[in-house]
């Protein structure tokens, strides 16, 4: 699936003022991001759920690159590669996420804070472009932006699902990356984290963080 097959190569020359909702036609799906702090209070990031995967930056495109040349005699290749699992991923349904929300609830006792830190934080829509191709559950592409965000307790998006999962405090992971944790009040007192230090409120990196990517929130926040 190509949906753009004149498709130029669009970060090389996006203006400055570039806008998301620019790009035609673009395949939207859901998906999660963790969330980490710029040094001196200078913002947030859009970050990954695995080492295996990127940054999402503001005002520019992500692009995506192969982490699995290595594997299965695959060569160098672009991404998003056919066989390979490469490429920038998106959900089709958000209730499709609700496992992930828990899938580090052991870490807290271990306190691995590289597994922290990238735990979910951000629930949104995101938009592909250039070569996408499609699985049963999801697709794969080229290029993405994020279009829609809303930070989340990520306990509550496994409980309950995308409309009841918002996050009320924000703690930071103590890990290098500058991870935060977020949290809605109820998830924060059961799961420990007592030792990490408030780093403020879910409201206000929320709008920090949509001003910065310059989208809107997702509905029904
Ligand atoms: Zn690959
Ligand atoms: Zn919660």
């Amino acid at each position: 699936m190509r949906p753009f097959p004149n498709q130029p190569a669009p970060w090389r020359d996006m203006p400055s003022d570039f806008r998301p909702f620019e790009i035609a036609e673009p395949v939207i799906g859901w998906r999660l991001w963790s969330l980490l702090r710029r040094p001196k209070g200078r913002g947030y990031r859009l970050g990954p759920l695995s080492n295996m995967a990127l940054l999402w930056e503001p005002r520019r495109p992500t692009v995506a690159r192969c982490f699995c040349g290595g594997l299965d005699r695959i060569g160098p290749h672009h991404a998003p590669y056919p066989r390979g699992g490469c490429g920038l991923y998106v959900r089709k349904e958000p209730d499709f996420l609700r496992p992930i929300g828990n899938a580090f609830r052991g870490m807290w006792w271990a306190q691995d804070w590289s597994l922290i830190e990238r735990s979910a934080a951000v629930l949104g829509t995101g938009a592909l472009w250039g070569d996408v191709i499609e699985h049963e559950t999801g697709y794969r592409g080229e290029f993405g932006y994020p279009q829609r965000l809303k930070l989340i307790c990520p306990y509550c998006l496994h409980v309950y699902g995308p409309e009841r999962s918002s996050a009320d405090v924000l703690k930071a992971s103590g890990g290098p990356a500058r991870g935060v944790v977020a949290r809605c009040a109820l998830h924060l007192s059961l799961l420990g984290l007592r030792n990490l230090e408030v780093t403020g409120s879910a409201a206000e990196a929320e709008d920090a963080l949509l001003s910065e990517y310059a989208v809107d929130a997702l509905p029904g926040t």
